[in-house]
């Protein structure tokens, strides 16, 4: 159940499996792949997720 549930939360690329590069702030969280495979930012104050995947 717990794996389940973090699966849902990415950390590692799902192209290369790479871990995911944090930065955050107040306004959002930033998950990159350092290979540039996948960008996922997530905007607290607007409940937002944005996926990018090359
Ligand atoms: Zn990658």
């Amino acid at each position: 159940m717990l794996s389940k549930l973090k699966s849902l939360f990415q950390d590692r690329c799902p192209d290369c499996d790479k871990k995911l590069h944090v930065t955050s702030d107040s306004l959002r969280c930033i998950k990159s792949c350092p290979n540039q495979h996948y960008t996922e930012e997530t905007y607290f104050h607007l409940n937002i997720r944005i996926v990018y995947r090359n």
